[in-house]
């Protein structure tokens, strides 16, 4: 366990804001948290990579910095692994591990900024997988009790970029590591049904996809088309694509027919980024803040400026939406 007092922030957060941080506690194992839990009040933070924190103050309770590392195979059968993540890894890496291995599942999820721990929290997804199609177990610790837990991904309330632990378990676990199960050679489900995959690929030339090709397309989209934080701060998409019932996606497509609308079970999903920029906002510059100019759905910080102008420029673009298409947009993005 490393302890650091009065740090700032830059290092730690993907949108590049500096606020204080009084304590951070960097733990490197569960062990550590042992030893923190007869320390530590109900009042704490938690951290991994900080790409989906917007930064508005100072962090004046302990922050717990996850840092425990540990990638390995604890099962293997026929046609599945099943892979231990520690919390404190990063998600890319493990994910370029798959499929160096050529384990399956998780190569559409390939360049998502973060550490495992936090994979399950929003249940990650991009290009049509998320992270409970393969997600096993979620293993965690409560601070409140000093006691390791196991959840199976049934009990942990999975949902669209949610979880109980972003919701009903808030600030309760610190998840400790993550058992995926993927596919072995010959059991894969290459999964290339967003349009963005399957264009590429034709352009590649490439009819059969490995889960190599896979990742590969998709890194190769992401880094053309998303902003890497290491160049302009941001924490990927701001908000949800937001959720509407038929019928009100019925009255909006009469009024707008091209939009972009999605099934989803008996509701439709919207696009969050297409509303935003039919509203005038992409690529928006206001201060130091705005809207990426590739994509109106990521909110961005040019540098030198507060956490609270981006929270400005995201509650203008709700209202905006809101006035022009009465559709609530949700935040995404943890603001702290
Ligand atoms: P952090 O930002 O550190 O934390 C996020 C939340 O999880 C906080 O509430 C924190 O308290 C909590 N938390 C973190 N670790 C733990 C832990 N071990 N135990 C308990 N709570 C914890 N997300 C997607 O779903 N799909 C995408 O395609 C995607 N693309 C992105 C692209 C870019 C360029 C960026 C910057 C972000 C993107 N994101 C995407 C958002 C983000 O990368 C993910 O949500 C990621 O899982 C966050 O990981 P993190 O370690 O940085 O979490
Ligand atoms: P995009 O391809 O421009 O598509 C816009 C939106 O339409 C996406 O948000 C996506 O919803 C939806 N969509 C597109 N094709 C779809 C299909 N075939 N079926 C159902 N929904 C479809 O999106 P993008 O911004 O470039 O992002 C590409 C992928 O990466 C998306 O899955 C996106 O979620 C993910 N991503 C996530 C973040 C984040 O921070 N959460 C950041 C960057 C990218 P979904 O979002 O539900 O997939």
């Amino acid at each position: 366990m490393v302890i650091k007092n009065n740090i700032s922030s830059l290092p730690y957060n993907t949108f590049g804001l500096d606020v204080e941080i009084g304590t951070m506690i960097q733990i490197d194992s569960v062990a550590d948290l042992d030893e923190l839990y007869p320390h530590l009040s109900s009042d704490y933070k938690v951290m991994g990579g900080g790409s989906n924190i917007l930064l508005t103050e100072d962090i004046s309770t302990p922050l717990i910095y996850v840092n425990n590392r540990g990638l390995e195979v604890i099962k293997e059968e026929e046609d599945y692994v099943l892979v231990r993540a520690a919390a404190g890894e990063d998600w890319h890496q493990v994910v370029l591990w798959a499929v160096e291995h050529n384990y399956g599942g998780i190569e559409n999820l390939s360049l998502i900024p973060g550490k495992c721990g936090a994979a399950p929290m929003q249940n990650i997804g991009a290009y049509g997988v998320e992270l409970d199609q393969v997600l096993q177990v979620v293993e965690a610790y409560d601070l409140g009790q000093g006691v390791q837990m196991s959840f199976h991904t049934q009990e942990c309330g999975l949902g669209y970029r949610t979880s109980h632990f972003k919701n009903i378990w808030k600030d309760k676990y610190i998840i400790t590591s993550i058992i995926l199960r993927l596919t072995k050679e010959g059991h894969h489900h290459i999964n290339t049904s967003y349009g963005a995959i399957s264009s590429e690929l034709a352009i590649r030339g490439i009819t059969s996809p490995t889960i190599k090709d896979v990742s590969d397309t998709v890194i190769h989209i992401r880094q053309s088309k998303l902003p890497n934080p290491k160049v302009i701060g941001n924490a990927g998409s701001f908000f949800k694509n937001p959720i509407v019932t038929k019928e009100e996606s019925d009255r909006l497509l009469s009024l707008y027919p091209d939009m972009p609308h999605y099934p989803f079970g008996d509701q439709i999903k919207l696009a969050a980024g297409w509303l935003i920029d039919q509203c005038g906002w992409k690529g928006k510059v206001v201060g130091h803040s705005g809207t990426y100019k590739n994509q109106a759905l990521v909110l961005v910080h040019h540098g030198g400026g507060h956490g609270r102008e981006v929270l400005d420029v995201a509650k203008a673009i709700q209202q905006d939406v809101k006035e022009k298409y009465g559709v609530e947009l949700e935040a995404e993005v943890n603001v702290w």
